[in-house]
């Protein structure tokens, strides 16, 4: 059987990465992996290592490094969701990180690190009216809320906003993605592993795009 799908989808917070990997990893059958994701569910179950990553979460500040790749270091042992293929969203967000993943990727590397592109007006925009699922973590928008009175349409969890989508919050992430995230492109461009997609648009059209370039580079 083919290896499977090894992605790192990088791009500004409100770029649609929580929604597009979603989608991707369901195209591709491979898993769906986000940091952020891990670390709200950890902090919703009330675990030390949660609340101590909630601290930095509702900061708009990074979790520290030790704490992230430790974390990416389990999902890689056999039997984790990095074992095999997968879509990687909100991980690698340093230059440091990226270099720890591809140490602990070394026998498998990654095939593909794709930067969604999309203007800071139009994100902002975005997670104004952003919401998500405290259960399963699936984002809706104010203008396209779920069917019932915010309960979500996959599992019936309570739909909301996020406790870092303040004012505050988001403009450190977005400072935060300049200077610590937008590095990694140069890092990936070196290795000619980046390649970069229009994320403006209607979700189904981003998602034709993404599955364009990544079909053209598992057949090249
Ligand atoms: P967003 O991309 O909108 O910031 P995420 O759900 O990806 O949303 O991340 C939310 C928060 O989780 C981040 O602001 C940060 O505090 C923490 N986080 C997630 N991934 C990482 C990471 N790789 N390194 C450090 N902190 C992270």
């Amino acid at each position: 059987m083919a290896r499977q799908l090894r992605l790192v989808l990088l791009g500004k917070q409100g770029a649609g990465k929580g929604t597009q990997s979603v989608r991707l990893a369901a195209h591709y059958s491979v898993a769906h992996v986000a940091t952020g994701d891990m670390f709200r569910s950890q902090a919703a179950q009330g675990t030390a290592f949660g609340l101590e990553a909630k601290r930095f979460m509702d900061e708009g500040e990074l979790v520290p490094d030790e704490i992230v790749i430790g974390v990416i270091e389990e999902c890689t042992a056999p039997g984790g969701p990095l074992g095999d293929g997968f879509v990687l969203d909100g991980f690698p967000r340093t230059v440091n990180q990226a270099c720890e993943l591809d140490r602990v990727l070394a026998g498998a590397p990654l095939d593909l690190a794709i930067d969604l592109e999309v203007p800071t007006d139009i994100v902002l925009d975005r997670i104004a009216g952003r919401r998500v699922c405290e259960s399963c973590q699936r984002n809706y928008h104010v203008n396209s809320a779920p069917t019932h009175d915010w309960t979500c349409d996959t599992c019936g969890g309570r739909v909301r906003q996020r406790d870092d989508d303040t004012e505050e919050a988001v403009f450190r992430r977005l400072e935060l993605y300049e200077q610590e995230t937008r590095p990694i492109l140069d890092y990936y461009r070196a290795r000619q592993m980046l390649t970069s997609v229009d994320g403006v648009g209607e979700g189904d059209e981003v998602f034709e795009r993404l599955v364009k370039v990544i079909d053209e580079h598992l057949s090249a």
